[in-house]
């Protein structure tokens, strides 16, 4: 699957795919990524991207000109959905992971500021997604929040060992959340691992795993 990501920060982005389970699935071609600098778009002599909103008010705003030619020039090599980090947008949740995860490309579009020219919405975005109902100094954390939790749904980027397939909210699970997990010593200062885990009676084990997952709250 491929990446492409829209924001005037790159080098918040770029150390995420340096490291773990996202470089090893870069690294084995399961997944790519493209960073693009939307300040290197602006006809600016100064390549500024921002400017004061109409109508007044604190903060600025992104201007058009840099963010219409970014996402024209991306479009041209990602034919995916243009999706805006935005705390009005629908809220990201597994589901929405899901369906973006059966998709070969995406771009994300990183806002700062007080956000992006309504025009830019209107004309260049597919859809808008929000990563929770706060307000972040920007769209990076939620493109990687969106694109970690993407990237581990497809095949290959998760090791069978670590498998997607019983964690929480995933589809087996009814919207119930993941079991308890330990793992050795059976005991560590007095506290001990429940007797059916290490038992060795699989049948009791999936019985008590399927009893032992909690709702959401
Ligand atoms: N003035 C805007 C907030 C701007 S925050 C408003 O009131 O709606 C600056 C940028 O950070 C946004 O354009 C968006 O890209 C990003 N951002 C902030 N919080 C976010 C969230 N919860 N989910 C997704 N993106 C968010």
């Amino acid at each position: 699957m491929r990446f492409d990501i829209l924001t005037i920060f790159p080098n918040l982005v770029l150390p995420y795919f340096e490291d773990s389970i996202l470089k090893r699935g870069k690294d084995s071609g399961d997944i790519e990524f493209h960073v693009h600098n939307i300040r290197d778009y602006s006809k600016d002599k100064h390549n500024k991207v921002d400017d004061t909103p109409y109508g007044g008010g604190a903060g600025m705003l992104m201007t058009c000109q840099p963010l219409f030619d970014a996402i024209r020039a991306v479009k041209k090599e990602n034919k995916g959905p243009v999706i805006f980090m935005s705390p009005q947008g629908k809220r990201f949740n597994q589901e929405k992971a899901n369906e973006l995860s059966k998709l070969n490309e995406i771009i994300l579009l990183c806002g700062r500021y007080e956000g992006i020219d309504q025009r830019v919405r209107d004309e260049l975005v597919d859809i808008e997604i929000s990563t929770g109902d706060f307000v972040l100094t920007g769209g990076e954390l939620p493109a990687l929040t969106i694109i970690d939790a993407v990237s581990r749904l497809i095949p290959g980027v998760l090791g069978a060992e670590d498998s997607a397939h019983d964690d929480s909210f995933s589809e087996g699970m009814d919207g119930m959340l993941e079991h308890p997990h330990y793992t050795k010593p059976a005991e560590f200062e007095g506290l001990k691992v429940p007797d059916v885990l290490i038992s060795g009676d699989h049948g009791k084990i999936a019985e008590w795993r399927k009893t032992n997952r909690k709702n959401p709250n």
